[in-house]
């Protein structure tokens, strides 16, 4: 078994094949370094047909999955994966971010997600069997598949030696609480647009010195949300206060306050 272990739960198992065998996922579930298991509910079903869902009591459209092939599924990967943490995938759970992520990783537990379809699945199944309801972003999808793949990727890249480089996961974005600085590659002159001269100085220091201000700039300008969030230390504080004196002179002379 790898490091960690996922089991999902699917109606389309076949949608995740591509998933496990490409790019760092694929080279990490090669090496060992995680573990996946598809599970088909339909195999849990007991009529000929193999139906996993049903009209909703009460009235309405559309179809609910139905408890007793989805719980019979849950049962068998929690056998198999006893101290896993059972995810419900979910438009009314806890909202995915990067902070869940390490979260989840940092448990170390393995993790069993339960894509839903239709109009969803029957609640008797939330509490009870789940141990948690995760959605990823304020959007409805027409299933659990793509949430689970969104989720498993970004704890997936957490895991020591799945990325190439060992520190890589720390710089993204979020890892610090700001964005990423830009990052760019050969060539120097790209129709015109050159790479900023600092990244070719070879001064390591001027070269951290500016992806920071860049990173706080990105921030303050895209997602000013987050800065609201992150203690800053004092140079931080003081390249910031310098970008917001500069926009504020600019909207100044723009008449724009
Ligand atoms: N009727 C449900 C509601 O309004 O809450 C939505 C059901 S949705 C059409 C079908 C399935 O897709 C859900 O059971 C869930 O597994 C998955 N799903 C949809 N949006 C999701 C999101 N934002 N995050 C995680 N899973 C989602």
């Amino acid at each position: 078994m790898g490091e960690m272990h996922f089991t999902i739960l699917t109606i389309f198992p076949e949608l995740f094949a591509p998933f496990w065998s490409h790019g760092m996922i694929g080279r990490a579930k090669k090496s060992g370094t995680i573990g996946a298991e598809t599970i088909q509910i339909r195999d849990f079903t007991a009529d000929r047909h193999r139906s996993t869902d049903d009209r909703p009591y009460g009235g309405g459209s559309g179809m609910v999955m139905t408890p007793e092939p989805l719980a019979a599924a849950i049962r068998q990967a929690q056998a198999r994966s006893p101290h896993a943490t059972t995810v419900l995938l979910s438009p009314q759970g806890r909202r995915f971010d990067q902070q869940l992520a390490v979260e989840l990783h940092h448990r170390g537990r393995d993790m069993i997600l339960v894509c839903g379809r239709y109009e969803g699945v029957d609640d008797r199944i939330c509490g009870q069997f789940v141990d948690e309801e995760i959605s990823v972003g304020d959007f409805v999808l027409t299933g659990g598949e793509l949430a689970a793949m969104v989720i498993i990727d970004a704890v997936c890249r957490l895991i020591p030696g799945v990325l190439g480089a060992a520190d890589a996961a720390d710089k993204d974005s979020f890892a610090s609480g700001l964005l990423e600085h830009p990052q760019f590659t050969r060539p120097r002159d790209f129709e015109g647009d050159r790479v900023p001269d600092i990244l070719l100085s070879g001064n390591h220091a001027a070269v951290d010195r500016w992806r920071l201000e860049q990173s706080l700039m990105r921030t303050l300008l895209q997602r000013p949300d987050l800065l609201d969030e992150r203690r800053l230390s004092g140079s931080e504080t003081e390249i910031l206060e310098k970008w917001r004196g500069r926009i504020d002179a600019i909207l100044d002379s723009a008449g724009e306050r």
